[in-house]
């Protein structure tokens, strides 16, 4: 083991479908870390953040892991947000990783050691525009998931017809009846007026929780929302900092907490949220519709945090198309799923390994590429919809 400073030599991002964005820490005694700092839609913005990153922290080093966290945060003014929040995501959980390789130890190891052996996992179904949730449901069956979340609603207006609301509930039935516990994710489009009318008709189904029933904007009106139905309300993924779900907890909104790492602010944050959220008795679920290495580093945090209840994953998601999970793995079997679970990851620093030539090799390929984007819906009278 090294006792000696590890300094950042190298900083470089990569753009990769379907829509991830990797980053890749190099230090001067020859360590590697990765991270993942994937904001879906923003790509070039958080590219722009990683370029300002690399020229004030090439020459640091790379054991600070809070010292740069702190810096990286605070020194300029400004921060949180999407942007900045994953850009720093993504080189906190690089430089965790550099951590546990060079004392050959899991991440899950520095945050105080494991409180279970494996992790209950859930899987996508239905797309952006729910249909044909059945079919995807026995797929997950198959493929050994035990729990799924689906989207409840296709977009939808400020006050809608009840009828659509019919349609979810009874696709949410249908998936139940597969013996599947089923999150509906209401993806912060669905307005009040319509929201708890759908929370209400969707309790007697007993959903794992409804998430973002409303845009994360409104905490005083999810708190209100929260109180009109037992199902668990759960919301984080557009939350960037602790700060962020703090009215969320004092409102006593939530039951659970889904900050996801890739836009939280790293290993670092989810790790203070997961004990911030645990003062509430609020369950934590990070979210993660990304990479690998965001769902590694979640696992790592979730290995060790008493309050974590379910992992999200992205295995064969609607959205990865070009590239899925277990690309650019060297090995897939990483993420294994058995009877609804994965086992936590026992190798140094994130537990995984980055195919590098491959990453290299399809960034280059992809390079003139437009980077991803999410569609732009509207309503029959033309005006815009929440996506
Ligand atoms: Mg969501």
């Amino acid at each position: 083991m090294s006792l000696g400073s590890s300094i950042i030599t190298k900083i470089e991002y990569f753009r990769i479908p379907p829509r991830w964005l990797f980053l890749r820490v190099e230090t001067k005694d020859g360590l590697v870390g990765w991270g993942e700092g994937t904001l879906e839609g923003h790509t070039e913005a958080v590219e722009g953040a990683y370029q300002d990153l690399a020229e004030r922290f090439i020459g640091w080093d790379a054991d600070g892991i809070q010292d740069i966290w702190q810096h990286a945060y605070r020194a300029r003014f400004y921060r949180g947000g999407p942007v900045l929040m994953s850009a720093l995501s993504g080189l906190d959980i690089a430089l965790w990783d550099i951590k546990g390789k060079k004392l050959g130890v899991p991440v899950w190891q520095l945050l105080g050691g494991k409180v279970r052996d494996r992790l209950k996992v859930y899987g996508w179904i239905g797309g952006d525009k729910p249909r044909d949730v059945v079919e995807g449901a026995m797929k997950r069956v198959q493929q050994g998931f035990t729990a799924v979340k689906m989207n409840g609603t296709d977009a939808i207006g400020w006050i809608d017809s009840p009828a659509l609301l019919e349609e979810t509930v009874n696709r949410v039935r249908d998936v139940r009846s597969i013996g599947l516990d089923v999150g509906i994710d209401f993806h912060g489009r669905v307005h009040k007026g319509m929201a708890k009318q759908l929370a209400k008709r969707l309790e007697p189904l007993q959903p794992l929780f409804i998430e973002e029933p409303l845009l994360a904007t409104f905490p005083a009106e999810i708190a209100d929302l929260s109180q009109t139905v037992s199902t668990p309300i759960a919301l984080g993924e557009r939350l960037f900092s602790r700060f962020d779900f703090r009215p969320y907890l004092e409102a006593r909104a939530i039951d659970i907490a889904q900050p996801d790492v890739a836009h939280c602010g790293g290993i670092s944050e989810l790790h203070r949220i997961a004990s911030l959220t645990e003062m509430y008795d609020v369950a934590l679920a990070p979210h993660c519709p990304l990479g690998p290495i965001a769902l590694a580093a979640c696992m790592q945090v979730d290995t060790a945090a008493p309050n974590f209840f379910i992992q999200e994953m992205s295995l064969q998601m609607h959205y990865n198309e070009g590239a899925d999970l277990l690309t650019y793995l060297v090995d897939p079997s990483n993420f294994d799923i058995k009877d609804g679970y994965v086992d936590i990851l026992n190798g140094p620093g994130l537990g995984i390994n980055v195919n590098e030539q491959l990453v290299r090799e399809v960034a280059a390929r992809h390079a003139e590429e437009k980077a991803w984007r999410n569609t732009v819906w509207t309503g029959p009278d033309g005006s815009l919809r929440e996506w």
